[in-house]
């Protein structure tokens, strides 16, 4: 899919909740195939998702990592868990949270999707 394509279907994909007759098309298929299958729409997809929540994806290893603390970055003081989390980043140290109604979590020591070294040890 070309990235021109892409943008357009990003439009019209991104208004959440979608009706069932605008998922169910194999127009939103195409749209999501192509942000795991092509890196041109992939990436875009990831800096707009990650610019949407605020956060810097340059101070982050990669894309996917930035991509995936979006949620870790929706807890706050009243919610501080968030159950859609698959990683955190606290302080100096990513980790897998265990959602087991506290806040702790397993360190890491490199990125589950690009590999680099993590934290400072
Ligand atoms: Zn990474």
């Amino acid at each position: 899919m070309k990235l021109t394509l892409f943008k357009k279907y990003f439009k019209t994909f991104n208004d959440l909740p979608l009706p069932g007759d605008v998922w169910q098309t194999a127009e939103y298929e195409a749209y999501v195939e192509a942000i795991g299958l092509n890196k041109d729409c992939g990436d875009w997809y990831f800096k707009q998702k990650i610019k949407d929540a605020g956060i810097n994806y340059k101070k982050y290893c990669c894309l996917k990592m930035a991509y995936h603390l979006i949620e870790d970055k929706k807890a706050t003081l009243e919610n501080p868990i968030n159950y859609d989390s698959v990683i955190t980043h606290k302080r100096i140290d990513f980790g897998l949270p265990i959602h087991d109604g506290g806040n702790s979590y397993i360190k890491i020591d490199f990125c589950p999707w690009c590999g680099k070294k993590l934290s400072v040890t």
